[in-house]
This record gives structure tokens, sequence and C-alpha cells, in this order.
């Protein structure tokens, strides 16, 4: 590509990417699933590599979060919070412990569950819980104070006189996010795309009320502003955390060696749906505070930690045909046949489509291009999340023909009925 295509291409990605992180961040509501997102940031990092004097300060690639909203009072990070670089394989990570060793000495590695929910700073004056805001746009962010407080597991006095502003991630557990989502949908509400939207949409209410009917939870992973600090280890600041009444994620782990790391990456990619909340990755920082320092930030992320990504759960195909089997009491249950696609590094090529009733209320039809997600095994749930997530795929309502079904009694055999279109 010469310069001025990579220009065009440049600014094309940036508009894209500007509004799909107002619709995430400001709107709480995503219209093209996270991987997609990632491939577009990372074509756009790519090209602003290549030609650096087309980089500009505005663009996503140096951009943490979004803006915050204008009906909350303003907060501002003493600290900044910060985004965090990206690893897509075991070639990033090994990539991201050349850059460390090139730095410092005997380091070590404290690894992380990556919690998908909405980053949180909750600041403690001499014990006690004072405010509680948003990460916004890294400088400013909003208070949700009120909000925060009707989290259970976040304490409002603390077991020392601490002044300390800590930060970690609120979310939504699934259970709550399915029941909520089923409770929305019978309210003939929209249902939210998935419990990160779902966690942010609760908290930034005014209304603590929302929040409270919401069952949210919060796990603890680092410190902020902490003027009396003098515990030198990450690890070591966790465990403190926890002395002092924080929930700690209990599946941290310290290694050494970067093979080790690689390996937990792998354990979480298979275990990661066994856990009663949403985790998008790993974080992998450095452990000890002073080379913590040494190693320093970029613009938008410590340069001493990464978030490696999980393989995409979700996945766009085609759907070519419907199947239907008829069980021995006469139910028919059809079942999606899909152009093969990879989900979470497993081969999809049939889905559960429930009944037919699902199948005319959703208007599914053959050919439609569909979202398939793995971790929610309904297809139903994947109807939804095309019906809200995907921009510039024709949305369901407005673009699937409406399929009818005879009726069929066969007992034995698996059927194909014609779709009249
Ligand atoms: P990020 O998700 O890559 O990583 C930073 C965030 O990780 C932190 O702010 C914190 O909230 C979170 N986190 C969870 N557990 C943590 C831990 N143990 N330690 C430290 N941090 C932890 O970066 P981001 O800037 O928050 O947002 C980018 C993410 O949002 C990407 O996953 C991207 O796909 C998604 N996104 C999607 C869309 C869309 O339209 N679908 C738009 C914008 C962003």
């Amino acid at each position: 590509m010469n310069r001025e295509e990579a220009a065009k291409k440049i600014e094309y990605l940036k508009d894209e990417l500007n509004q799909y992180n107002y619709e995430y961040h400001v709107l709480d509501n995503p219209t093209v699933p996270d991987h997609i997102y990632d491939e577009k940031l990372h074509e756009l990092i790519g090209l602003e590599e290549q030609f650096p004097d087309l980089l500009t300060e505005d663009s996503p690639s140096q951009r943490v979060g979004g803006e915050p909203l204008d009906k909350f009072v303003k907060v501002d990070h003493e600290v900044p919070m910060l985004s965090l670089g990206n690893a897509f394989g075991e070639d990033d990570l090994r990539d991201f412990d050349r850059r460390i060793r090139e730095q410092v000495n005997n380091y070590r590695y404290v690894c992380e569950l990556k919690i998908d929910g909405l980053a949180i700073s909750l600041t403690y004056e001499n014990g006690k819980f004072v405010r509680g805001a948003t990460r916004g746009d890294g400088k400013t962010g909003e208070d949700i104070t009120n909000n925060l407080k009707t989290i259970k597991s976040i304490p409002l006095k603390i077991k020392e006189e601490e002044t300390i502003e800590v930060r970690g991630e609120a979310y939504m557990p699934k259970r709550s996010f399915l029941a909520l989502n089923e409770a929305r949908e019978q309210e003939g509400l929209e249902v939210f795309a998935n419990p990160r939207n779902a966690a942010a949409g609760s908290l930034r209410q005014l209304d603590p009320k929302i929040a409270a009917k919401r069952n949210l939870s919060m796990f603890v992973y680092s410190v902020g502003k902490w003027e009396a600090g003098s515990i030198g280890s990450h690890s070591e600041r966790l465990e403190y955390l926890n002395k002092l009444g924080f929930k700690t994620n209990p599946e941290t782990r310290t290694f050494e060696d970067i093979e080790d790391v690689i390996k937990y990456t792998e354990e979480w990619t298979l275990k990661r749906s066994e856990l009663d909340y949403e985790i998008d990755g790993i974080v992998i920082k450095v452990d000890s505070i002073d080379q913590q320092e040494e190693l320093g930030f970029t613009a938008k992320s410590p340069r001493w930690a990464i978030a490696y990504k999980f393989p995409a759960e979700e996945a766009v195909t085609k759907l070519h045909d419907i199947e239907l089997s008829v069980g021995r009491t006469g139910a028919i249950t059809p079942t999606a046949i899909l152009e093969p696609v990879q989900v979470a590094g497993t081969t999809i090529s049939r889905a559960s489509l429930h009944n037919e009733d699902l199948i005319i209320e959703k208007d599914i039809r053959i050919g439609d291009t569909v979202v398939i997600k793995k971790q929610v095994t309904s297809f139903q749930k994947s109807c939804v999340s095309l019906k809200t997530n995907v921009q510039g795929m024709r949305k369901f309502s407005e673009c699937l023909r409406i399929a009818r079904f005879a009726e069929v009694k066969s007992k034995k055999s698996t059927t194909k009925l014609p779709i009249d279109v």
C-alpha cells in the first residue's frame, strides 16, 4: 500500500473506530462484536507504524475509553486510568517478554483473569469509602458513588484507616445477565448485548435503585493513588487489598518464565466458560513496582503489562439450511446448518433453533447472515446479538423474509421443508 492509499484507509478506519468507541463506551450499546473492533484497531496500528507521519494525537490508537457523560459529576483521575496493550497469541507474549528483558533483569509476572466489566476507581479517606468513578477517557471519569454503594462486595469501610484509591472491575455475573435479559425480553425492552454492557448500563444511571436491582459484583486488581503506600510488589499489594476487605480474584498466579504464562493463558482459554463471570483474556503484569516504574508508560498503556485476548467467541457466518428433526413425541426441532466457522477454537456448523416460534418471531431465513456466540449456547441469544450488535448487516426485522413451515407429523425422519418466500 502506498502512502496515499494508507492515508485514505487510516481516515476510514479512524472514523469507523470512533463510531464503535462511542457506541461501546458512551452508549453502552456496541454494534459490532469485540473481535471485529480489535481487528480494525490492529490494522490501524499496523498502518500507523508503517507510516508514522500519518499518526495523529486524536487517533483511536492513542485514546483510552470514551468521553464521560454530562449527566454525571466529573472526577479527575490524579493517576490516569490507562488501557492495556494487547497480545493475540503466543508470539505476541514472547515479544512482550523480550521487550521487558531488554530493560530489566530478574523480573516475574503476575497473571490475572481479565474480567470483562467496567473499570472502576474507589477512593477511601481514613478508611471510609468517599468516591467511586468510572474510567471515562482515562483522565476524567464519572462520579457514580451512589450506584457503587449498592454493590455488596465493595466495602464502605475498610479494615485500616487508609487513604487509598483502589481500582478494579465491576461486573455482572453470567446468571444475573441471562435473567435480566430474559426479563427485559418479556417486557418488550431491548436486551443488553453482553454482561459488560449490562454492568456499564446499570452503573451509568442516575437512579441507584436500578443498580441495586442488578446484582453486580466487583474484583479489585490494583492501587491508584496511595501516598502512604510502601508495598513494593503488585502481588503483595493484592494480598494487602484482600486483607483490607476487598474482593480480589482467587485465580491470580505468579510466574517467572513466559512459557508458564503461556500455559496459564492456554488453561484459561479452555476453562473460562466454567466461571460465573465473563473474562475476555489474561492480564500479565511485571510484579515489582520499581521495575514497573523503570519500564514506564506509552500515551495509552503501561509498558510493564499486557492483555492477552482469548480467541473470538463470536463469529459471523451464513445460514445455509434449516433442518427439521422429529422427536419421539412428534415435537419438531429445527437446527441451523451453518457455513462452518471457527468460534473460540472449535468449528461450528450446526446450532439449535429451538422451535418454529423462535424462527417466525426472529424472522430467520435461509441465506441469512448470523452471529454465532459460543458461550451462550442458545441460538436465541445469538439472534439477539445479531439484531442489536452487527452494524452494516441488515437487521432481522428489516431484512429477513418470513419463513413459514407446514406442520410435519412424521415420526421417523429428518424432514426438510420448503421455505415459502
Ligand atoms: P482492554 O479491554 O484491552 O484492557 C483494559 C481494561 O481491562 C482495563 O481498563 C480494565 O477495565 C480491564 N481489566 C479487567 N481485568 C483487569 C485486570 N486484572 N487488571 C487490569 N485491567 C483489567 O482495553 P479497553 O481500553 O478497556 O477497551 C478495549 C476493549 O473494549 C476491547 O476488548 C475492545 O474489543 C472493546 N471495545 C469494543 C468495541 C465494540 O464496538 N465492540 C468498541 C470499543 C472497545
